[in-house]
């Protein structure tokens, strides 16, 4: 009977414990999150929300990489200790059909083994003349891992010689596994240089950069957690 008391104390205990972390946790998530769900259903209702492909802001010095709406930016958190390392850029669109372009002047690789993904080495970052950075594009395959990446760039491709505005490929929802594919987005990251000439691990957010100077957008998640981040100059 003491037993069958504690058990069920427990069990009330846990049961509100996971109701508050639940409650809390959507109080908390930024409202832009919302977002991307709608956007996704009816991206012709919200336009507006939408970046645009090859445009620079106020003169940044990176074009912006493909068309679509920034739903989720650097350091937003989607689990307890995790931070986003990049942009996720949601085309509303179908699979394939998107074009994503190079952003800034640079050098492309594509790892054997890449699917959906290419780094381009920057040897001299516009905003901190001198220091090497590495941008880096993915997603650009289809849930199965049939590459959009354009034949120019085959896995394998080392130090090609790519300028700003050049067509890669085209947004994709490969994530590694066919039965859970991501929505339909352009993840791109701005990685820093390990000091030897390579590129760090981009899954940790300590290894990336604010991609906000580079595109003159708020694109911190952690400052702007509820706005949606487009080009003011574009819309007026
Ligand atoms: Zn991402």
């Amino acid at each position: 009977m003491k037993y069958i008391k504690l058990f069920l104390i427990i069990a009330v205990v846990s049961v509100f414990l996971t109701a508050t972390y639940f409650v809390l946790r959507s109080t908390f998530r930024p409202a832009r999150y919302a977002h991307v769900g709608e956007w996704i259903r009816h991206p012709e209702d919200h336009q507006e929300w939408a970046s645009t492909a090859l445009a620079s802001c106020d003169d940044a010095p990176f074009v912006f990489p493909t068309n679509g709406f920034i739903g989720f930016l650097w350091g937003d958190s989607f689990r307890i200790g995790h931070g986003h390392q990049g942009l996720d850029i949601f085309s509303g669109t179908e699979s394939g059909v998107t074009p994503v372009y190079a952003a800034y002047d640079g050098y492309l690789t594509r790892l054997p083994d890449w699917k959906a993904s290419i780094i381009i080495r920057i040897p001299s970052d516009p905003l901190d003349p001198g220091e090497q950075i590495w941008t880096y594009y993915t997603h650009m395959a289809d849930k199965s891992g049939n590459s959009y990446i354009v034949d120019q760039f085959p896995p394998g491709s080392f130090e090609i010689y790519i300028e700003a505005g050049t067509l890669l490929g085209y947004q994709g929802n490969y994530s590694g596994t066919p039965g859970n594919p991501t929505g339909i987005h352009l993840h791109f990251s701005i990685i820093k240089d390990d000091g030897q000439g390579s590129f760090l691990n981009e899954l940790e957010i300590e290894n990336t950069i604010d991609p906000s100077p580079y595109f003159n957008l708020d694109l911190n998640g952690k400052m702007n957690r509820d706005i949606i981040p487009i080009c003011q100059s574009e819309i007026n």
